[in-house]
């Protein structure tokens, strides 16, 4: 069953090519169309064996894609017909069927999507509107606009012809969406990619050439081209690794890799570049067209570098193990608290807390162990501590609280909760449930400085673990430094 996909791939090329040569030897119209039209019935029904075959855990997305390539291929059938005998209008039953394949194939993907992505990955949807508006622009051009200015159409007939760059462009986007998110790479998301990119091109070149009938695009290689594209989906079914196509991805959102900054690049110079174009061709680009799409793209990148600067941000202050803040988030935030209480003379409370004997965790039950007590210990403290306190974990298995606008007793009060806290219940280590206590050293002082509250702070820690651990201590009360 392994190998199938590449057989299947075989056997699309020599359809391919005997199609190709029926086409040179200028065969009947009907005998040259059949090999396309057998591919085009054997891609719905070998999406359909993968899918039965390979048993992923959802079906959904497979099946509507197998139903929209069927459709497809009744579409295709009622073209060949329409071909052979001439003259239906426009919109004919085969463009309807052809809409409502585009729309199982849209959906099919908006499923694998959802799958794939862990929340909404805003990130990845930003950039794929960004591809989508550039495509947009060349669609509207160079498409849409001929279209409906050319007034040898009826409107049927526009807005139909209209819809195929309008469903093509829906497809883009979400091509775009699914390339560009953060899930895993593999040979299944290559193939529906270029299945997709195929597909894409050779309706591009229709549209082309539909638009401009002088054209130098041989039929041969659009019809090449279709065949491809459905061979590679139904290759992309019948590969086992579909199992795992719609798997969910480890990574909220993706890295900005030089290669989506190449594309995120081509999309947005797609404006101004075809703004040029124009120019040079003497036809300039209608004025609130272009400053639309600037506005939009200009609006977008900048949502996704406040995205970026945030996560940037979130990442220096958030500490990866536990959550809590991280050492450098600490250290800006003393600083301003001390300050702040030499303004205003209310006290500033700090705690530096250090799990005892922790070195026993990790030699006896692991260092995966190890990780999980610490962050149960972090949460606790956490939780235990007001709104306006800062608590940080300030390396290893030490952890400091930082509580504004508080005197000695309230800081000692605090301290005891929090060791309570951590003491009282046994800690879920993975197999084991382990007692854990921490020693907390006090420091409190109304006009104090960074370094001198962290020093007596830290004494206080000293003595509490000399004192014989699982206590806090209280440093004497420095009201003048
Ligand atoms: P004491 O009661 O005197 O504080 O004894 P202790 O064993 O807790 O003290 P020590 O500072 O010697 O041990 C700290 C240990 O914490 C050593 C180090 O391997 C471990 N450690 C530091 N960071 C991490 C971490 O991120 N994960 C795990 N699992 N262990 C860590
Ligand atoms: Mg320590
Ligand atoms: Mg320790």
């Amino acid at each position: 069953m392994n190998r199938v996909w590449v057989w299947w791939l075989g056997v699309v090329a020599l359809f391919a090519a005997t199609r190709t040569a029926f086409e040179y030897l200028d065969l009947n119209y009907v005998l040259t169309v059949m090999p396309y039209m057998a591919v085009s019935l054997g891609a719905p029904l070998m999406i359909l064996v993968g899918t039965l075959r390979n048993r992923p855990p959802q079906r959904t997305g497979w099946l509507l894609l197998a139903t929209g390539q069927f459709a497809y291929f009744v579409a295709d059938a009622l073209t060949v017909v329409d071909e052979w005998m001439g003259g239906f209008v426009e919109p004919t039953p085969a463009d309807v069927i052809y809409f409502a394949s585009y729309l199982m194939t849209a959906t099919a993907l908006l499923v694998f999507i959802r799958r794939r992505t862990p929340g909404w990955d805003a990130p990845s949807a930003v950039d794929a509107l960004v591809v989508a508006i550039g495509a947009s622009l060349l669609a509207w051009v160079f498409v849409l606009e001929p279209l409906a200015t050319d007034s040898s159409l009826p409107l049927a007939a526009k807005l139909t012809q209209s819809a195929y760059p309008v469903l093509d462009l829906a497809l883009v986007l979400l091509t775009a969406r699914l390339v560009l998110g953060s899930s895993a790479r593999s040979v299944v998301l290559y193939l529906v990619l270029g299945s997709l990119v195929l597909m894409l091109a050779a309706d591009t070149l229709w549209l082309a050439v539909g638009v401009d009938d002088e054209l130098p695009v041989p039929e041969i290689l659009m019809d090449d081209l279709w065949i491809a594209s459905l061979g590679m989906i139904a290759a992309a079914a019948l590969h086992p690794g579909m199992r795992r196509f719609d798997e969910r991805s480890p990574v909220a959102a993706p890295h900005a890799t030089p290669a989506r900054l190449v594309v995120l690049s081509v999309a947005v110079l797609i404006g101004p570049g075809l703004q040029y174009v124009q120019h040079l061709r003497g036809e300039d680009l209608s004025v609130p067209l272009a400053s639309a799409t600037c506005a939009a793209m200009f609006l977008l990148v900048l949502f996704r570098m406040a995205g970026l600067v945030a996560a940037q941000h979130r990442a220096a202050v958030t500490d990866g193990l536990t959550g809590l803040h991280t050492r450098r988030h600490f250290t800006d935030a003393l600083a301003v608290e001390c300050s702040r209480a030499a303004r205003t003379g209310y006290g500033v409370g700090l705690l530096v807390i250090d799990v005892d004997h922790f070195k026993r965790v990790n030699d006896t039950y692991g260092h995966p162990a190890g990780d999980r007590v610490l962050q149960e210990v972090a949460r606790r403290l956490a939780t235990g501590s007001r709104a306006g306190t800062v608590v940080a974990r300030y390396g290893g298995e030490e952890f400091v609280v930082l509580a504004p606008h508080t005197d000695a007793g309230e800081l000692l009060a605090l301290a005891e909760r929090l060791r309570l806290l951590v003491a009282g219940l046994p800690v879920d280590a993975g197999e084991n449930l382990l007692s854990v206590t921490v020693s907390i050293g006090a420091a409190c002082a109304s006009h104090p400085d960074p370094e001198s509250l962290m020093r007596d702070a830290d004494a206080a820690l000293y003595s509490a673990k000399e004192a014989g651990r699982n206590r806090s201590v209280a440093a004497p009360v420095a009201a003048h430094r």
